[in-house]
């Protein structure tokens, strides 16, 4: 099978007959093999009905149903378990993302040989509120990830090699990052394409303001993850010994002082009232602390199944 559409979906009951005969019409005109994979997010109104509706017409089609709203990234994971297209497509239900642009993606993975290809909105028809803090966003995203040609990490429309969506794990909120994601997984031949992007047609944006916040936070986990994921102590151990070697060298001034005070007659030196008393005891509180957090996640981590997974290239 050529390709595989996984597309998330949650309340998009409008727009998903036209989305579907679109592909289709792509998918015709091309001569591709394919499936399509709705993954119906807890929808409350009748997206899982007309998508029946749909597979019963196309036996391309298939789908799944969650119990209740899950989120994007843990629909796009359950699409990505189950697709089996040499090439995997991701695209949002709302029709803001073009149908016709798949076979341009589907050759820049089979042909020019990369391992993911990002949508690109350079024309975006969104509310200024939402698209200046998501140029502040992908710029953050590039620094940190280090993937410096990517302007729009977060765009529903993507493109991967089978195997790249088979050796992620999309969760929480981690949609935003999945060029990251698929970058630590070891996959670096990730490119972008400009795509044509739509205003919302039917229906209303599932992500209100807070995406932001949530999705900087998102960030500092996987930077943390990547550089520390595997070697806590390196980090935890680091902070631990310098805040006890701070607390240590207060507490030095402060027993200086008290001897120097005890040898004199006129001079009394209160421990509780220097402010070294207090910094040692912080520090090495604090330093004690970083310590064993960083010992204790060296403990999970050599119990944990992933600690010596590698991606192999190739073996000769
Ligand atoms: N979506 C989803 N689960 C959610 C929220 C959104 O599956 O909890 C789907 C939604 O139906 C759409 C895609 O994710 O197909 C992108 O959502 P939306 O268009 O609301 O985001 P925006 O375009 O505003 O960034
Ligand atoms: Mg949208």
């Amino acid at each position: 099978m050529d390709i595989s559409v996984v597309i998330p979906l949650y309340n998009e009951e409008e727009s998903l007959p036209e989305l579907s005969a679109w592909i289709e019409r792509v998918m015709q005109a091309n001569g591709f093999t394919y499936e399509v994979i709705f993954v119906d997010d807890g929808s409350t109104d009748r997206s899982l009905e007309v998508i029946r509706g749909l597979a019963a017409g196309n036996p391309n089609i298939h789908a799944v149903s969650f119990s209740r709203n899950y989120g994007k990234s843990p629909a796009l994971n359950t699409g990505f378990r189950r697709a089996k297209g040499d090439v995997v497509i991701t695209m949002d239900a709302d029709l803001q993302d073009s149908p016709d642009e798949i076979p341009e993606l589907y050759r820049m993975i089979t042909r020019d040989g990369y391992d993911l290809v990002s949508g690109w909105k350079k024309k975006r028809y969104d509310p200024l509120s939402k698209t200046i803090p998501t140029k502040l966003f992908n710029a953050t995203a590039r620094k940190v990830s280090g993937i410096k040609n990517l302007h729009d990490f977060n765009c529903g429309l993507k493109a991967y090699r089978n195997a790249v969506v088979k050796h992620i794990e999309v969760y929480g909120d981690m949609h935003r990052y999945i060029p990251y994601l698929a970058k630590n997984a070891g996959y670096r031949k990730i490119g972008e394409k400009v795509v044509q992007h739509q205003a919302r047609k039917y229906g209303r944006t599932k992500f209100g303001l807070d995406r932001f916040i949530n999705g900087y936070l998102d960030l500092g986990t996987l930077w943390f993850q990547s550089k520390f994921g595997v070697k806590p102590m390196h980090i935890f151990g680091l902070m631990g010994s310098l805040m006890f070697l701070i607390g240590f060298l207060a507490v030095l001034v402060v027993l200086v002082l008290k001897i120097v005070s005890m040898n004199s007659d006129t001079y009394h030196f209160y421990l509780t009232k220097s402010v070294y008393f207090y910094l040692s005891l912080a520090s090495m509180i604090m330093g004690l602390q970083f310590f064993l957090s960083g010992f204790i996640g060296e403990l999970i981590i050599r119990n944990s199944p992933e600690r010596n997974t590698y991606l192999i290239a190739e073996e000769i």
